[in-house]
């Protein structure tokens, strides 16, 4: 097949790691027969050096021509003032709103060869393999919000409709048939009306996919679940809030923020593949990047946005089994041991398609 892939590198090791996520692309489309065409855009903090702004409208046209988006990471030491007018972050707020991307998917999975770099037990990280669904452009975040009298009380709305709960339902349950068929609806229906709306309409989405096991679990017990028997979980949907909290929890069992991979996605084809971590400027430069989420992302890109299910597939076998082999890059080595390069990293995951 033929498919147009806009790169966004932004910032810091976002270069690095997005090299290395097309460079297994390309192997993937040699391999398997198929055409990418790679086209780099501007986002993030040399978006602003650039042009002032931190998604240039260049950037969106592009975007708009493809099938789909790969992003670094944005940000860094440079434009790390909070009271700045002009941010980086404020490229991926508008490239996500401006794509209706309201759907944040994050694997996440515990690799038996780097059980070892997690603070958990090694016994319950067996079998570890869970996907967050999180709603991305509802909730709380983006409710009214007020800070009333002289600023000592303030109020934030969470507020949800079933259109909006709906959608986010069907993903999670389609996610869910091609995978170990369950999903736990998190939410806290005991306290919020909101979240009672959540639970009623994820109940009847139900209805349609009568080979999918439905759990609803209260949001509290949930965060303790996940420590205590994280490997029963296997699709996760929840809120904006209950989403990012709950998946920044779980993905310490990963062994390392380098690891992990999303993908955002909305109602169209396009979606947008980016690693969890951040620009890392503490590493940029040094081949020091794990490029795993990257890859990973590419993976879901694949998947979600080409539906090469099998090429998909093949990405994340062959960094499973080159993690196996003992590849590590600098962040999961023993201190003092030796460690690829990001490059290599990448260049043995091609080896292994
Ligand atoms: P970070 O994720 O960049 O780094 C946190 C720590 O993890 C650092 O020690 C870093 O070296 C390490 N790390 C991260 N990714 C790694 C990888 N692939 N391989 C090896 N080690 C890795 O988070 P931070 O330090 O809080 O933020 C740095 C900058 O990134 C800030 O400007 C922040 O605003 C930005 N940021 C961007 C995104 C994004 O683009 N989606 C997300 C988070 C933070």
């Amino acid at each position: 097949m033929k498919a147009r892939i806009t790169v966004l590198p932004g910032d810091g090791i976002g270069v690095e790691v997005t090299t290395a996520a097309v460079d297994v692309l390309q192997k993937v489309a040699s391999r398997y027969g198929h055409e990418f065409e790679f086209n780099e855009a501007l986002i993030g903090g040399i978006a602003i050096d650039k042009t002032g702004t931190a998604l240039p409208d260049e950037t969106l046209r592009q975007a708009e021509q493809s099938d789909a988006i790969l992003l670094g990471a944005v940000g860094g030491y440079k434009w790390d003032n909070p009271s700045a007018p002009v941010r980086p972050e404020q490229g991926l707020l508008k490239i996500r709103k401006h794509f209706g991307l309201f759907a944040n998917l994050r694997p996440v999975k515990t690799y038996p060869a780097l059980a070892q770099y997690s603070p958990l037990r090694l016994d319950l990280l067996d079998g570890v393999d869970m996907l967050f669904v999180r709603e991305l452009t509802g909730g709380i975040y983006f409710g009214s919000r007020q800070e009333q009298g002289d600023g000592d009380s303030a109020y934030d709305t969470e507020l949800y409709t079933v259109p909006e709960v709906e959608r986010i339902a069907h993903i999670a349950f389609r996610a869910a048939q091609g995978r170990r068929k369950k999903v736990s609806s998190v939410d806290k229906a005991n306290v919020l009306a909101s979240m009672r709306l959540w639970r009623k309409t994820v109940t009847k989405v139900h209805e349609d996919y009568a080979d999918v096991q439905l759990d609803h679990v209260l949001v509290d017990s949930c965060a303790m679940h996940l420590i205590t028997r994280p490997a029963s979980f296997d699709v996760l949907v929840a809120s904006n809030m209950f989403g990012d909290i709950l998946s920044d929890e779980a993905s310490v069992f990963a062994g390392s923020l380098g690891m992990l991979p999303s993908a955002s996605l909305g109602a169209e084809r396009i979606g947008l593949y980016e690693p969890v971590h951040g620009s890392a400027p503490d590493i940029a430069g040094q081949g020091k990047a794990n490029p795993t989420g990257a890859i990973l992302s590419a993976a879901m890109l694949l998947r979600y946005s080409l539906s090469l299910e099998a090429e998909a597939k093949a990405v994340e076998a062959a960094v499973e089994g080159v993690l196996d082999g003992g590849a590590r890059t600098a962040d999961i080595s023993a201190r003092g041991s030796s460690y690829l390069s990001t490059s290599e990293f990448a260049q043995a995951v091609k080896d292994k398609i």
